[in-house]
């Protein structure tokens, strides 16, 4: 798991500076109505495993879902990154890196919620709604192996 790629990159206002370790030079991009509020369109990012911020007292968090959490500055409003509470992944706004030039989109999530005004060309592996939420149970039902009831 040392394996990965270092990035670097910070905020608009450059008062949140982080570096850390992306799982791949991917970029996956998610059409859901959440991330479409959230961004003021499609929320590209990039999961990272580790990363060490600076000027962390700028961060503001809010719990989005009952699975997860979402960050921004609280001093210009730029978003940082989306985690599922049960998982130290990051998944970094992309736009925040300093160096974009090896990344490539390669995945679009909640492909069924992208509005018409726009359509992204990229040969990306595309997942659905319901084919989210079905990995999403999947995993979750491995997870917590043997199950509770409930
Ligand atoms: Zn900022
Ligand atoms: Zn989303």
């Amino acid at each position: 798991m040392t394996d990965g790629v270092k990035l670097s990159g910070r905020c608009m206002c450059g008062a949140v500076r982080f570096t850390g370790t992306a799982k791949e030079p991917k970029v996956a991009v998610c059409h859901c109505i959440m991330c479409r509020r959230w961004s003021s369109g499609p929320y590209f990012e990039v999961v990272f495993t580790e990363a060490t911020f600076e000027g962390e007292d700028n961060i503001s968090t809010i719990r989005s879902s009952d699975w997860a959490e979402r960050s921004f500055c609280s001093k210009c409003g730029s978003n940082l990154y989306y985690r599922m509470l049960d998982s130290d992944e990051l998944q970094v706004a992309a736009g925040l890196l300093d160096d974009q030039s090896g990344l490539r989109l390669t995945r679009q999530f909640f492909i069924d919620r992208q509005p018409p005004y726009y359509t992204l060309a990229d040969e990306t592996e595309n997942m659905t709604s319901s084919e989210i939420y079905a990995a999403f149970a999947a995993q979750t039902a491995q997870q917590k192996e043997p199950p509770t009831g409930k």
